[in-house]
Order: structure tokens, then C-alpha cells, then sequence
């Protein structure tokens, strides 16, 4: 472990609010609010304020004419869906290039932080827009920051382990660095058989020599915290072995959570803060501790995304959780959690351990069937891997 005096980059400033569908987006910015402020009760203090990417530094993944048709609904808010944008999911927005753009610049500039050797860690809580596509926009997502990070970093030579924790599939960056073998992604999430975007399946694996480097965990509906972070401990200690990343990505969409309004896992804090302590021991034992963590997913903005965001900021800060949420903080939120359905906020960082699981049969047997689903994968990584 590093000293506990080299603290966390964190990325955040006043364009992170920007990026805002409207009033009733599941993908809210009122998300900012509750997560930095949490940060700042434990001494966090954002020193990397997102400014946009430019279209060269887009043209590493997406295509130049998907950059102008978001210029172009960025201008001109309105019109026929097109790539990806349009009512429902990703709806346009004035000022959407700037930013989207920014999302990506704010990833970018943590990660070259990372490779000029400044800082260890970095955590960029607005990032994690892992679905958006090389030439279309999906599901909440317009470009793809963790996908151009890791293609900043291999730009530089290193191998890049990508692990996404959000509850959807991490398509976008599988899909845009499908055929890389120097990028293992691996996704923990629910079943693309229940739930958007229907892929993120065992069989999927890598194209060509990189056979063997894209792996997904598809859990079933229901699975809980057990289940979840048993699967995770069993998988990921191991495929970084295999691997050996000179650097590490990961997504830590909050959306796995049991009060979470979009998705069906059951899966509660304690879990959510071992997964980024993982991610970490991962990072100092094979990567020299480089580490760029990006938010995600996540749709409680009061009980779940800022305690989510808090584990893994204190998981790069070294730092043990406290018990109590401040009270201050508790009581700031109260009112704004109740009128959005998202109250009361929880008293501590930490749920009781496996609270959000319902004791019944089937849950654990979906509890059972995510530690086979991880014997399974880890089975048929390891005969690609042997093959190619
Ligand atoms: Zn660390």
C-alpha cells in the first residue's frame, strides 16, 4: 500500500452538472449535489475541473460524423432521432457536445495524470458513460469516456484491465476494444436476458487474438450482495493474475443497488465499498497502484449514489468507512430526498450486511448460481486464452 498522504485526484467542476437530460431523466445531476457534498464532509476536495475533450482526442473511438451530428442536436436541440439521440433515453439537449465532450475530457485528463506519474488514483464520480457506442448514442450515454481512457492509455503501451461494476452490461467499451488483446474488460452485472442493453452474455469473449480478454458476468435477477461480491472475489483476483494489467479502469455505477429504481440486483453498500477495496489491492499488486475509478450508473441520487461514490473515494484514500453519516449532511438532503421518493436517507455508509436481500428460496439460489456462472467463465477464459 501507498502512504496515506498521496491523496486521490478528484474529478469534478462546474461543466459536471451540464450534462443533463431534463427534469425526469432517470440520469440526474441532482446526483452532484449529494455525492460532492458527502465528499467534502470526509475532506475530499475536487482539484480537476472537467473542460471538453477535443474532436481529435473523440476521433480515438468515435466516428467524425457521430461528433457532428451531436454538434449538430447540441445547436439545434430537436428534429428526427438520429444515431442513438432522440426521445426516451438519450434525448437532445442545448449544449450537449460541450457536455458530453467534457465527461470524456474530465476522464482523459485524470488518466494522463495518472500516466505522467503525478497521482496513483484518480475518481471521476460524472464519468462511466459506458454504453455510447463509436457512431451512436445509448442508453444515457453520448461518448465513451472509460473506452477513450483505455485507449489513452494503451495509445502510451500499457495493458489495461477495465472492471465494471455498473449494473447494465459495459457494452461500449467491450465493443470498442473487442479486438485489443493488451485490454481485458470485465463486467459484473444483471442478465442482458432481463435487462438493457441484452448483451454482456459468458460467451462473449474478444474477437480474434484477443480471445479470451472480454469477460462477463451475467447475473441473474435478484442475486444478492453474497452472491454478487463472492462472484467478483472469485473472478477478479484471478483474471488479473492472468493478465497482468500495467494499469487499471474501473465503473462503479451504484445502480447494483437494492433500492436502485431501474434494475434488479440486490446488492447494499458493504459490498459495493469491498468491490473498490478489491479494485485497489488489484491495482497496487500488479499496476503499480494506477488507478482511474469513473462513477456510472445509479438512480436513488439520496440513499445510494453519494454513499456509493463516498466507499470508493475513501478505497482510493486508503481510509477506513465511518459508521455515521454527518447529520448536518443527513438533514441538508432530507426534505429534497422526501419530495423525490428517496427518503429516509440512511443513518450509516454501510447497510447491515446483506440487507437488501429478500430470505427466500430463490434468491439464494441465485445467490449459488453466481458463483457457478464465475467458475464457468473463469473455465472458458481460461481454454480461450490457452487456444489463442
Ligand atoms: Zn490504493
Amino acid at each position: 500500500m501507498t502512504s496515506t498522504d498521496d491523496a486521490p485526484l478528484l474529478v469534478y467542476g462546474p461543466r459536471s452538472t451540464t450534462y443533463d437530460f431534463g427534469p425526469g431523466h432517470p440520469l440526474t445531476p441532482r446526483r452532484f449535489g449529494t455525492g460532492i457534498s458527502l465528499l467534502e464532509t470526509l475532506g475530499a476536495v475536487p482539484n480537476l475541473a472537467p473542460e471538453p475533450a477535443t474532436d481529435e482526442e473523440l476521433a480515438a473511438i468515435h466516428e467524425p460524423d457521430y461528433v457532428a451530428t451531436v454538434r449538430m442536436f447540441s445547436e439545434t436541440p430537436f428534429g428526427s432521432p438520429r444515431a442513438g439521440i432522440g426521445p426516451g433515453d438519450t434525448p437532445p439537449f442545448a449544449g450537449m457536445h460541450e457536455a458530453s465532450a467534457a465527461v470524456a475530457g474530465g476522464s482523459l485528463r485524470a488518466m494522463e495524470a495518472i500516466l505522467r506519474g503525478e497521482v496513483r488514483h484518480a475518481f471521476h464520480p460524472g464519468g462511466g458513460l459506458h454504453h455510447a457506442m463509436p457512431a451512436r448514442a445509448s442508453g444515457f450515454c453520448v461518448y465513451d469516456d472509460p473506452a477513450l481512457a483505455v485507449a489513452r492509455a494503451r495509445a502510451d503501451g500499457l495493458r489495461v484491465l477495465y472492471v465494471d461494476l455498473d449494473v447494465h452490461h459495459g457494452d461500449g467499451v467491450q465493443a470498442i476494444h473487442w479486438s485489443d488483446p493488451g485490454v481485458m474488460t470485465v463486467s459484473i452485472h444483471q442478465s442482458g436476458a432481463t435487462l438493457f442493453p441484452g448483451t454482456g452474455f459468458a460467451n462473449e469473449l474478444g474477437g480474434g487474438e484477443a480471445r479470451g480478454t472480454k469477460v462477463n458476468l451475467p447475473l441473474e435477477p435478484g442475486t444478492g450482495e453474497r452472491g454478487w461480491l463472492a462472484a467478483l472475489e472469485r473472478a477478479l483476483p484471478r483474471l488479473a493474475e492472468r493478465f497482468q494489467p500495467e494499469i487499471v479502469v474501473s465503473q462503479h455505477g451504484a445502480d447494483s443497488h437494492a433500492f436502485d429504481p431501474l434494475a434488479h440486483l440486490r446488492v447494499t453498500t458493504p459490498a459495493m465499498g469491498a468491490a473498490a477495496r478489491l479494485v485497489d489491492a488489484i491495482a497496487h499488486r500488479w499496476a503499480d497502484g494506477r488507478w482511474l475509478a469513473t462513477g456510472g450508473g445509479g438512480y436513488d441520487a439520496y440513499r445510494v449514489v453519494p454513499r456509493a461514490w463516498a466507499l470508493v473515494w475513501l478505497a482510493q484514500a486508503h481510509r477506513e468507512v465511518p459508521d455515521a453519516l454527518p447529520e448536518a449532511w443527513r438533514e441538508r438532503w432530507a426534505a429534497d430526498a422526501d419530495r423525490h421518493g428517496q427518503a429516509p436517507i440512511p443513518t450509516a455508509f454501510t447497510d447491515p450486511p446483506n440487507a437488501g436481500h429478500r430470505e427466500d428460496a430463490a434468491s439464494a439460489r441465485a445467490d449459488e448460481r453466481a458463483i457457478e456462472i464465475a467458475d464457468r467463465v473463469l473455465e472458458l477464459v481460461e481454454r480461450a486464452l490457452t487456444v489463442s
